[in-house]
């Protein structure tokens, strides 16, 4: 029986399983670990390309599953656990490499994780994760489009989103009511500097708090029409016409003026 609490939904369409392979594109030594590996649909085609696996599986009977597996695979490590408490460095420490991730989320922790991943110490080549097709597109959007938002620009300040396929829900049991895509994210610094994160992510949610806005009255209480002018940005366009790098400017105007109130 499926857990709706744990947004179970097990993928059983072979071809599924197989492109999220190819793109993979394991390696035998790759550090490879699996959130969320469920009834192990990837998990043992995953065993079957590299040396050693880690699952994180916060369900404890199936949890428990897959343990009774690794009794007679010991490459198969069964971390029972969520996905957003583990301490990924301490996982990179002990397998001796980067991490390369990869798992059919559960869509209500998506955003969370993605987020608590890209923040964490942990050193990660790699993610290959299947979510809810509309949080990839907006993790993928460009500016200007109806996805552009808050989303795809604090992404886009930590790591490059890919867009690889789509999935019907007619993949999984039992089928989801949304349509899935597989994301790959890379993790790296932006080509652009951000000299406070805290104050970037602020100011980025502010602005796209209310879509109708102008980018001067969105983000009045951190600058002035004047200050984003100095920016060499229009203070009349609307948040969503806005880059990345032209957040990052902005951000970093507005920290300075903290530091010289
Ligand atoms: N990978 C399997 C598949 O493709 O068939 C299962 C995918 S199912 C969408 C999500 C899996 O993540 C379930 O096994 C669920 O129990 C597990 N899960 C849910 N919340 C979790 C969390 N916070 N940490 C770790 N695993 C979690």
């Amino acid at each position: 029986m499926a857990r709706k609490r744990f947004g179970q939904h097990f993928l059983h369409e072979q071809g599924v399983i197989e492109r999220i392979l190819s793109m993979l594109a394991p390696k035998a030594a790759d550090a490879l670990v699996e959130i969320g590996p469920g009834q192990g649909a990837l998990t043992q085609p995953l065993l079957d390309r590299v040396d050693r696996l880690s699952v994180i599986e916060i369900d404890r009977d199936l949890a428990a599953d897959l343990r009774a597996q690794a009794v007679e695979e010991p490459r198969l490590e069964v971390i029972e656990g969520d996905a957003l408490r583990i301490d990924y460095a301490e996982i990179a420490t002990r397998r001796g490499a980067p991490l390369r991730l990869v798992g059919n989320l559960p869509y209500n922790i998506s955003s969370p994780l993605l987020f608590a991943l890209l923040g964490s110490a942990a050193p990660i080549t790699d993610m290959h994760f299947m979510l809810q097709k509309e949080v990839v597109d907006r993790m993928t959007a460009t500016p200007g489009s109806r996805d552009y938002g808050r989303l795809t620009v604090s992404v886009a300040a930590r790591a490059r989103a890919e867009s690889l396929f789509d999935v019907g829900p007619g993949a999984f049991t039992p089928p989801p009511r949304v349509m899935s895509s597989v994301v790959r994210v890379t993790p790296r610094a932006p080509d652009f500097e951000i000299h406070d994160g805290k104050m970037f992510d602020r100011l980025v949610t502010a602005a796209f708090s209310q879509r109708r806005k102008t980018l001067r009255n969105a983000v009045r209480s951190f600058l002035s029409a004047e200050a984003i002018e100095a920016c060499d940005i229009d203070p009349t366009l609307r948040p969503e016409r806005l880059a990345a790098a032209e957040f990052a400017r902005l951000a970093n105007a507005a920290s300075a003026a903290v530091d010289t109130d």
